[in-house]
C-alpha cells in the first residue's frame, strides 16, 4: 500500500517552505508521496486569492517536483474540516494510506478535531516539533484519544505567504516563489488592486485585449531576463490607458499638467497617450513607482536613458501576440529573446523604414533613443543586430 502524506493548507499563494516541508516529510517520513491539498474555505482565515488561482499555482509549483502531488478533494462546496477531506481523497487515491503533516502548536486540539474518533481510525499523523511548543504532554493525550502519530524535527523556512502577500501588493517580486507562481500572480494581479473593471471602461475591447497581450509578452520577457515582474505586468496592463481619449482631452490635459513640451507630441494622439497614460496611471490608478510611469511614458519614441524595464514594455507593445503580421515582426521577436536593446533599435529601424516608404517624417527623439540603446548592446549583440538587419524584414 502506498504511504501518502498531506499537507493541507490555504497555500494563498504556495511557496518554497511549502514544498521543502513536503519534501523533508518525504524525506524524513518514509512517504512514497506527499499531496498538497488546497482548502477552498481555510477553517481559520478567508483567504485573499481566489480558490480555483490557488489550485492553480499549487499546479504550477509541482509540476517539476517528484513525489509531490495535488488533491482537489479541499475543493468541494461545504469541505470545511480535514474529516471532509478523507472521502474526496480516497476517492482520488483508493489504495493510499494517509499521514496527515501538522505542526505541533495543532496538537492540543487534535482530540477536539471534527469527528476525531474516526478521523484517527482512518489516518495516520507526522507532526513538526517546535520550538516553545512543550509537545509530550498533549502528544500523550493524543495517544490516549487513539492518534497513530510520529514526531519530526522542527522545519523552519524563512518565507511566509503573509510576507508575500504584503510584497506583491507594492508590486514587489517576493523571493520564495516559483518563477512560474510568480508569473501567475502577476498575470492575474494577485494580492493587488483589480484595475481590470475600470480599464474596461477606458477603452475599446480591442485595444482591451492588446493591453493583456502586452502585459503577457511584457511578464515573458521579464522572465528571460531578469527584469521584475510584478512591474512589467502592471506597465504592460496601464500603458496604453489614456488610448481611448479624445486628441482634443489629451492636449487639453497635457497643456494643464505641463505633460510635454514638445509640439510635435502635443498633435501627434500616437505619441501624447504615452506621457498621458503615465500621468492617469499616477493620477487614477495610484502609482507611484517611478520606473513603471517612464515605462508607460516611453512606451511610443523610448528616451534616452531608458531601463531595461522600459525597453521590456516598449517591446512587448510591438510583438505581443495580438498584433497584426508586419515586415519584421518574427524577426523582433526573435531578437526580443536575446536583447532588449537590439530589439529596441530593431523597432525603430523598421518603423523608420515603414515611414519612409509612406514619406512621412520620424519622430527626432526616436533618434536619440535609437543613440542611446545602441551605445548599451555588447559587441555579440551589436553582431547579431547587423545580421538580422542583412535579414532585411523577415
Ligand atoms: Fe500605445
Ligand atoms: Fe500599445
Amino acid at each position: 500500500m502506498q504511504k501518502l502524506g498531506v499537507l493541507g493548507g490555504t497555500f494563498d499563494p504556495i511557496h518554497a517552505g511549502h514544498i521543502a516541508l513536503a519534501r523533508e516529510a518525504l524525506r524524513r517520513g518514509d512517504l512514497d508521496g506527499v499531496i498538497l491539498l488546497p482548502m477552498a474555505r481555510p477553517a481559520h482565515r478567508e483567504a485573499d486569492a481566489s480558490a480555483p488561482d490557488r489550485l492553480a499555482m499549487c499546479r504550477l509549483a509541482i509540476e517539476d517536483e517528484k513525489g509531490l502531488l495535488l488533491s482537489q478533494a479541499g475543493m468541494a462546496p461545504g469541505v470545511k474540516y480535514t474529516w471532509d477531506t478523507i472521502a474526496p481523497l480516497r476517492r482520488e487515491f483508493p489504495k493510499a494510506e494517509f499521514v496527515f503533516l501538522i505542526g505541533a502548536d495543532k496538537l492540543v486540539s487534535l482530540p477536539y478535531w471534527y469527528q476525531a474518533e474516526q478521523l484517527f481510525s482512518q489516518c495516520g499523523f507526522l507532526c513538526f516539533a517546535r520550538s516553545g511548543v512543550a509537545a509530550e504532554e498533549a502528544l500523550d493525550k493524543v495517544r490516549r484519544a487513539g492518534a497513530r502519530i510520529e514526531m519530526l524535527p522542527e522545519f523552519r523556512t524563512p518565507y511566509s505567504a503573509s510576507m508575500i502577500r504584503l510584497q506583491s501588493a507594492q508590486y514587489q517580486d517576493a523571493p520564495g516563489l516559483n518563477p512560474k507562481v510568480l508569473a501567475y500572480m502577476a498575470l492575474h494581479s494577485l494580492y493587488q488592486p483589480d484595475f481590470i473593471p475600470k480599464l474596461k471602461t477606458m477603452m475599446n475591447p480591442h485595444r482591451f485585449q492588446h493591453t493583456l497581450g502586452v502585459r503577457k509578452e511584457a511578464v515573458r520577457l521579464a522572465g528571460i531576463h531578469g527584469l521584475p515582474i510584478q512591474k512589467a505586468a502592471l506597465a504592460g496592463l496601464l500603458h496604453d490607458c489614456a488610448k481611448g481619449m479624445s486628441m482634443k482631452d489629451m492636449a487639453r490635459l497635457a497643456r494643464e499638467e505641463h505633460l510635454t513640451e514638445d509640439e510635435s507630441t502635443l498633435t501627434s494622439g500616437a505619441l501624447l497617450h504615452a506621457p498621458v497614460g503615465a500621468f492617469l496611471a499616477k493620477k487614477e490608478f495610484g502609482i507611484r513607482d517611478e520606473d513603471v510611469l517612464n515605462a508607460i511614458r516611453s512606451h511610443t519614441v523610448g528616451r534616452a536613458g531608458m531601463s531595461r524595464l522600459e525597453m521590456c514594455v516598449f517591446v512587448a507593445d510591438a510583438t505581443e501576440e495580438n498584433r497584426e503580421d508586419y515586415k519584421g515582426l518574427a524577426q523582433l521577436r526573435r531578437l526580443s529573446d536575446v536583447s532588449l536593446p537590439a530589439a529596441v533599435y530593431r523597432s525603430f529601424q523598421l518603423t523608420q523604414e515603414y515611414l519612409r516608404e509612406t514619406n512621412r517624417a520620424f519622430d527626432p527623439s526616436s533618434l536619440k533613443t535609437m543613440a542611446y540603446v545602441k551605445g548599451l548592446m555588447t559587441p555579440e549583440e551589436k553582431r547579431l543586430l547587423a545580421l538580422e538587419e542583412e535579414e532585411g524584414g523577415i
